[in-house]
């Protein structure tokens, strides 16, 4: 190998010893309740599927139909000649759904971050972000140039104070929280920070990448769950997670719709999502608005297979969500039991560092309403075996 890349060679090494590489397994079948993992049927408690949508009939005749009417790809940019009536279509549809005037879709969430916070700050700006916020809110906030200041984690007092520290020294400010933190499973407090961001006027941004599909009345997200229709400025959403397809959406006054149109840099300079894609998330809006049963059965599900987890003796950390940490701490012990959980047919991720803090290593569950009673009963089960086994539990 040639010398310039053994450097890299050295730093996987180093991963491998530390056991923080991520080995990603292959997935043989359509996201649900049980799947094929390298060639392996096992029980689901990965994915962002939240509602069974990822593989719902609905969205894939959807998806079909549309294929039959605009073909595959859009072709273009969308600024250039790649918006199509379905594009529209989403966003009109989305907007309603958020209960906000206005909506902008773009290929991911992470996008949607990349292109909207360096649309509305720059240089001269700051930003005050929570220490636990997303990457691609990080990646976004970077790329604005604006200066960066933390707040702790989920803390009214702590943003009201650096942004009293930070008083006159710049031109424009934004706050930018997650709606539901993805490692933890909490949720931001977006009331009492919505108030000091109306008290200090300065711009608010949230994103639902989590709340979406399972927050707020028929999961209309975390705005609708605090009540705080068109008061919060910015909200950031995906239709990766519950509405289990691709996409990001921005939504939020018309005027940053607007504006987002005309510099919102992945919007200007990559193509759309694709027209099945697009078509696939107005079929999951129209399930969403005609019932809320797999709402209703999602927060059914997390409440039980949360509260038998801990009848086991697990710590699931802080979340009040479907998001459902088993906090382990170390990177090789969390590793080594999703090895054995997966041995037992049973898929959860072991997150280590960088993606949480050291020593603060964890199995991610992701619950979904694609799970039946008897699938979380069989989940259970297997933890509690391969928590004794490795002594977490007694
Ligand atoms: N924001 C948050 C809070 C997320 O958890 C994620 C996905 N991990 C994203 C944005 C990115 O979403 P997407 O997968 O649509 O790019």
């Amino acid at each position: 190998m040639a010398n310039r890349l053994n450097w890299i060679q050295e730093e996987l090494d180093t991963l491998q010893q530390a056991g923080l590489y991520n080995r990603i397994r292959t997935i043989g079948s359509p996201q649900g309740a049980w799947l094929v993992v390298d060639g392996k049927k096992s029980l689901n408690f990965c994915s962002n599927n939240y509602l069974g949508f990822a593989n719902h009939p609905r969205l894939l005749k959807a998806a079909q139909e549309a294929i039959n009417r605009y073909g595959i790809g859009p072709a273009a940019v969308r600024s250039i000649a790649g918006t199509m009536e379905v594009h529209l279509e989403l966003e009109r549809r989305m907007a309603a759904f958020k209960k906000v005037d206005a909506a902008i879709t773009f290929q991911s969430g992470f996008c949607a971050n990349l292109a909207v916070i360096p649309a509305l700050v720059g240089k001269e700006d700051v930003i005050f972000s929570d220490e636990l916020n997303h990457a691609s809110i990080i990646d976004g906030a970077r790329l604005s140039g604006a200066k960066i200041i933390r707040f702790a984690h989920a803390d009214p007092a702590s943003l009201e104070q650096v942004i009293k520290e930070a008083a006159g020294t710049y031109r424009r400010a934004l706050i930018v929280t997650d709606g539901v933190f993805s490692m933890d499973g909490d949720v931001a407090p977006l009331d009492k920070i919505y108030a000091i961001a109306e008290n200090y006027d300065i711009l608010l941004m949230v994103d639902d990448a989590h709340g979406e599909g399972v927050l707020g009345t028929g999961g209309r997200g975390i705005v609708d769950h605090f009540h705080l229709h068109g008061k919060v400025d910015i909200e950031v959403g995906t239709m990766s997670k519950a509405f289990g397809v691709m996409g990001g959406v921005v939504a939020g006054k018309p005027v940053i719709v607007d504006w987002l149109r005309q510099r919102g840099r992945p919007f200007l300079f990559s193509s759309a999502v694709t027209p099945p894609d697009a078509a696939a998330c107005i079929a999951a809006l129209d399930v969403l608005e005609e019932s809320t049963e797999l709402v209703d059965r999602l927060w059914d599900n997390a409440r039980y297979f949360k509260a038998e987890m801990k009848n086991l003796g697990f710590d699931t950390g802080v979340s009040t969500t479907p998001i459902t940490p088993i906090m382990l701490g170390e990177a090789l012990l969390a590793q080594q039991f999703s090895r054995s959980l997966f041995e037992n047919g049973v898929f959860a991720m072991a997150l280590g560092f960088p993606t949480v803090p050291k020593g603060k290593a964890r199995i991610r569950v992701m619950i979904s309403a694609a799970h039946s009673r008897d699938d979380l009963d069989k989940g259970l089960e297997i933890f509690r075996k391969v928590g004794r086994e490795l002594g977490v539990i007694q």
